[in-house]
């Protein structure tokens, strides 16, 4: 059983903490829908930077490789996934000003004494995923259809059936 890890953010971020560790994909519920296979790990490694820009921040590191499903020809393929995620902490009623801030690079949350380190890694993967995943332009594998296997199948039997009483009358 994957052990969860809890840590509190702000101790973590002002002691310039370190967590690294791998996470398997399938321990991840919200990622589910978006993956061909629930096989897999991503590796994570959380540091704590006590002040940048003035706030106590988590960097977040995230390597490894998911298998999606292309919404082009249904197929599953490999993504990467590699990012590196600034997250300062907040208290909650300062979030809001946040929000306002036209600040992309950095974004904020919620500082948190029992901060759920895989949630916030799902989080992270989610919102770097396509919207679409799709194989690139060319690459899509062509669609083997149910109806020309179910076409093939009962002869193939038949065939099958027909050798074996043939050698049952011998
Ligand atoms: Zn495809």
């Amino acid at each position: 059983m994957f052990a969860r890890h809890f840590i509190d953010s702000l101790d973590f971020a002002h002691h310039g903490r370190e967590l690294r560790g791998l996470v398997p994909l399938a321990e991840m519920p919200r990622l589910q829908g978006l993956l061909a296979t629930p096989e897999g790990e991503i590796s994570y490694f959380v540091r704590g930077l006590p002040e940048k820009d003035g706030k106590p921040m988590l960097e977040v590191t995230v390597d490894g490789l998911c298998h999606l499903c292309c919404q082009r020809c249904l197929n599953g393929f490999s993504y990467p996934v590699k990012l590196v995620s600034h997250l300062q902490l907040a208290q909650a009623s300062e979030l809001d000003e946040f929000s306002i801030d036209e600040n992309d690079e950095v974004d904020s949350i919620a500082a948190n004494k029992r901060l759920d380190v895989l949630n916030m890694i799902e989080e992270e993967i989610l919102l770097s995923l396509p919207f679409a995943p799709k194989h690139p332009l060319g690459a899509c594998q062509p669609v083997v259809t149910e109806l020309s296997q179910s076409d093939t199948h009962p002869f193939a039997v038949l065939e099958g059936l027909k050798s074996l009483s043939g050698l049952k009358n011998k």
